[in-house]
């Protein structure tokens, strides 16, 4: 019988420093040698176990230091004796316990939906609202700063069936994005191409730099100025008709609300480690289709486990119609912590169907990668 009353006795965490395949540079800093993630681990009277995982970046949205405080000492006491019933409680009570870190409570909430799921024996999905799609269009980013590197992985996404990438542009000069642009319209016709400039460019230079960029029709040009720039970005949005999408600028619903109310968007990346979990992301991409704008699920520098959580938001969440950045477990990290890797067939992300989240980490794998941790806490 599926007991949910029963309730969490176990609460371990991990630290990660997961070494990656190469450097990425964005308009708002670089990522190189390691990526850091924190694993949580609950455990119910049963026996039964879920996991969430935060992915935090310090330039973007916090540190790992502040992610691991918030789950370790301040998150803790709100789970531990709780009922697995009690997730919207826990989640409510979880928001005013510590403010910000997003990508806490986005890890939280995964491994109470995992472990609910893993208990009742049904997918996440199921528990967000259903299914509306079985596989997600994958894009990857292009984003290292030795181009000739990405000429590699750019034959590599071909192989694998990859139509979607996304050009980081704004780290380095304008010149550089049109030349690496240009061999994309040249080489890969085929592809469809995204233009993510990660707050990189000035109020000076960004108008005429996303004029230029918008005459290679790229599906949408993302984020070209600071996150509290917003009158810069409604301005920016009137210079072309190529979509204009916010990331840095919108994290939760109240962002979008009053992104949409300024303007300021055509679009939103989608973020659980913005949004502060799943529930909150299908929130704002709801609340963007109410305004007839459009969602994309983005990612964070992320491990397997973070992509098997958004996959299952997108795939409950209609509104998410632009496909997903899912890239890092596979074209990122040197190895992944999944038992089995995530599943990407023809340039698309499989859903899965198995209880929870349908995936779950090696623990020998979190043992090995761990900087701090506290198991059986
Ligand atoms: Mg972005």
């Amino acid at each position: 019988m599926v007991d949910l009353s029963q309730k969490i006795i176990g609460y371990d965490l991990w630290h990660l420093e997961l070494p990656v395949t190469s450097r990425r540079d964005h308009g708002i800093g670089s990522v190189e040698g390691v990526c850091e993630v924190v694993i949580l681990r609950l455990t119910s009277e049963d026996g039964s176990q879920g996991y969430g995982e935060a992915s935090p970046w310090s330039v973007f949205t916090g540190t790992p230091e502040a992610t691991y405080a918030a789950l370790d000492r301040y998150l803790r006491p709100l789970v531990m004796g709780a009922r697995v019933a009690d997730r919207a409680a826990i989640m409510s009570r979880a928001a005013y316990a510590v403010a910000h870190c997003t990508e806490a409570k986005a890890a939280l909430e995964t491994a109470l939906l995992d472990l609910t799921g893993r208990i009742s024996a049904v997918p996440v999905w199921s528990l967000l609202g259903g299914k509306c799609r079985d596989t997600i269009p994958l894009s990857c980013s292009v984003a290292n700063p030795d181009f000739a590197q990405d000429i590699d992985l750019l034959a590599r996404l071909q192989d694998d069936g990859v139509r979607i990438v996304k050009l980081k542009t704004g780290f380095k000069d304008h010149a550089f994005d049109i030349m690496r642009l240009e061999y994309l319209a040249k080489q890969y016709p085929q592809f469809s191409v995204r233009v993510d400039y990660n707050q990189g460019l000035t109020i000076e230079d960004a108008p005429a730099q996303v004029r230029d960029v918008a005459q290679f029709n790229p599906d949408f040009i993302e984020q070209p100025v600071r996150a509290h720039q917003y009158g810069m970005m409604a301005r920016l949005r009137q210079l072309t008709d190529v979509p204009l999408l916010a990331d840095e600028s919108v994290f939760g619903p109240e962002d979008m609300e009053r992104a949409a109310r300024e303007g300021m968007c055509d679009g939103v990346s989608v973020k659980i480690m913005k949004s502060g979990g799943i529930t909150r992301g299908q929130t704002v991409a709801r609340v963007a289709a109410a305004h007839g704008l459009s969602a994309y699920g983005g990612d964070m520098f992320e491990a397997g486990l973070a992509h098997l959580a958004g996959t299952h938001m997108i795939a409950a969440t209609p509104e998410i119609t632009l496909g997903c950045e899912f890239y890092q477990a596979s074209y990122f990290l040197a190895e992944d912590i999944l038992e089995e890797p995530f599943e990407i067939k023809q340039g698309h992300v499989v859903v899965p169907d198995g209880p929870g989240l349908g995936g779950r980490p090696d623990v020998a794998k979190l043992d090995h990668y761990a900087v701090s941790r506290v198991v059986g806490g």
